[in-house]
């Protein structure tokens, strides 16, 4: 189920507890999610990783004040960030959470994925993109509002399609411009204006590679904090066409027969990965 999926609640809702902003001033010990870009700062040294508890730590230089976004295990969960060109003390180390490092579980990137969308919402919500205002919170949500205009401005989390396009036992996958020679992937892309997603789907599919598709199915889907994106996943059928990239995003386009798939660059955690280990065959 992609329910399952790192980044998705299901993954941390027996330890951790959502809280919304502003609740009363909350002075009591917890856990700390440390943020460097899209690393989580973890003990060094520690074979079991767990978030650091206590006060903050020393030597921890906070660009931020203090959140509390939940409860991790029945006590406060604040995240902080740090600057990304400062050093975390020596006790510590920043473990990128998309990558496949053994140091940082699911559980642990799923709640740092969380800290981090957070944190990236809050620092991009200071101001009314309308007319400059200084923003407020809005009661017992994420969402602000103006204290000039009164326009009220919401969590930017972007709808985007990722699509496992078959023909017979082949699968069509594409290397973007910007990853390694011989990596590739499913096709991908962002909604745009005026799509149901299924168009979404049939639209990226064509300009990237080329290809007409049917037959779309939803499979599944995962929060990807990168910084806030909403992965859509599908399967689709060959309709038509013949497989060429845009040469621009795409700078390759091909069908691999599904029992010799080349590398992919979306790491175990990526719903990518699930999608072509759960669907790649064509009998499963
Ligand atoms: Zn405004």
């Amino acid at each position: 189920m992609s329910n399952c999926l790192p980044f998705n609640s299901t993954l941390i809702r027996n330890m951790f507890t959502p809280l919304p902003p502003g609740q009363e001033p909350d002075h009591s010990p917890g856990f700390w999610a440390i943020l460097s870009g899209s690393s989580l700062l973890l003990s060094a040294g520690l074979t079991q990783t767990q978030l650091p508890e206590g006060s903050l730590p020393p030597g921890i230089v906070s660009e931020t004040e203090p959140l509390k976004i939940g409860l991790w295990q029945g006590k406060p969960l604040r995240a902080v960030r740090i600057a990304p060109d400062v050093l975390p003390p020596a006790e510590y180390e920043a473990v990128p959470f998309q990558g496949p490092d053994a140091r940082l579980d699911n559980v642990l990137a799923t709640v740092a994925g969380r800290a981090a969308q957070i944190m990236h919402w809050e620092k991009h919500s200071r101001f009314c993109s309308h007319c400059g205002g200084g923003l407020s919170r809005i009661t017992a949500s994420w969402g602000k509002r103006c204290l000039s205009c009164a326009d009220e401005h919401f969590p930017h989390i972007h709808p985007c399609i990722i699509v496992l396009v078959r023909r017979g036992a082949e699968l069509l996958l594409i290397r973007n411009a910007a990853w390694n020679v011989g990596r590739f992937s499913l096709v991908a892309g962002f909604l745009d204006f005026g799509e149901s997603l299924e168009e979404c789907v049939q639209r990226e599919v064509r300009e990237e590679a080329g290809i007409e598709v049917t037959n779309i199915r939803y499979v599944g889907s995962q929060c990807w904090p990168f910084p806030s994106q909403q992965m859509i996943g599908f399967l689709a059928d060959y309709a038509g066409g013949e497989a060429r990239p845009d040469g621009v995003e795409v700078v390759e386009a091909h069908w691999f027969s599904e029992d010799a798939l080349p590398l992919s660059p979306g790491g175990k955690r990526s719903i990518s990965r699930w999608i072509i280990d759960t669907f790649g065959k064509s009998g499963g």
